[in-house]
């Protein structure tokens, strides 16, 4: 049993059996489920070898953002850990039924999360749960992020790719023991740098840097996870100025000697990065309130 605080709006369950096909009962392809009531099944593979994959959906003040490039990138992640493709019409109705049933609320969490299921049965679990957002006020204002060794080198989606670089897994353990270190170095949030030398992304965020009139993130190629948010403002940098943000390898010192950079994410928004390690970096306030914009879907 879970409980939640009486002031904070109740989060929404719905189940998706028919997520990758018609329910074998015949029953509906998802239908809303008791949040606080245990519903995953111990021998789920999720549960014994994190084994899945899932999807961040951020919507504001009820209207979901960017869900189709969301289920596509589920779609590609499913691909990437030979899971069945999921049935992204059933999929959306039913990230739209979370929405529709969650109280009316400024900023909610969708997730979508979608796993191999029941050891033996081979038919994926899928359930999707919104909930009012974390606060990320205090991050979109500016955060401390340390650099972190990812231990990996920018080939190693080409040479490596069963190291699942640039899928979204529900294998976060890693991502989220990063943040923690980042924590106790008395930073908000992580940079990961490959062995290489390049910088990467964050544990659940995309990196956006800016030099002068240029804005630069990490290829995918480089075994990054392609974001919804940082494509967001490509197309707005491209429609208002003729060109989008570029992919390109950064060094640390790229990032250091910058004119402001920020991680993105699409419940977080655009949150600038005011030192890495001991660097300081400019931060443009106007700038980055106009990033939040285009990310909530305001213009
Ligand atoms: N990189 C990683 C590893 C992530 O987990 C996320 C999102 O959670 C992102 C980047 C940002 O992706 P998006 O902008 O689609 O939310």
């Amino acid at each position: 049993m879970t409980t939640h605080s009486p002031d904070v709006p109740a989060p929404v369950l719905i189940l998706v059996p028919g997520a990758a096909g018609a329910p074998a009962d015949g029953g509906a392809r998802f239908h809303v489920a008791d949040e606080t009531a245990p519903q995953l099944a111990v021998t789920d593979l999720v549960a014994t070898r994190g084994d899945g994959v899932f999807e961040t959906i951020g919507a504001f003040d009820g209207v979901p953002v960017n869900v189709i490039p969301h289920l596509e990138r589920l779609a590609r992640s499913a691909a990437m850990v030979d899971l069945p493709a999921p049935d992204l019409e059933t999929v959306v109705g039913a990230v739209e039924a979370a929405i529709a049933a969650h109280e009316p609320v400024s900023e909610l969490s969708v997730r979508v999360m979608y796993t191999r299921g029941i050891e033996g049965t081979g038919t994926p679990t899928c359930w999707i749960h919104a909930r009012v957002s974390d606060d990320w006020a205090p991050y979109r204002a500016g955060m401390k992020v340390a650099l972190l060794d990812r231990g990996l080198p920018t080939t190693s989606a080409q040479t490596s790719p069963w190291l699942l670089p640039g899928a979204k897994t529900l294998s976060y353990a890693v991502n989220m023991a990063a943040v923690r270190e980042a924590k106790r170095r008395g930073a908000a949030d992580v940079l990961f740098v490959a062995s290489d030398g390049y910088v990467l992304e964050g544990p659940t965020s995309t990196l956006l840097v800016r030099r002068g009139d240029e804005f630069l993130t990490t290829p995918v190629s480089a075994g990054v996870l392609a974001g919804t948010s940082v494509r967001s403002l490509s197309d707005h940098l491209e429609a208002e100025r003729g060109t989008g943000v570029r992919e390109q390898l950064m060094t640390i010192e790229d990032v250091t000697g910058s004119d402001g950079a920020w991680l993105l994410s699409s419940t977080r928004l655009a949150a600038p990065i005011t030192h890495l390690d001991e660097a300081e970096l400019p931060v443009d306030r106007a700038l980055t309130a106009r990033f939040q914009q285009v990310l909530t879907g305001a213009i």
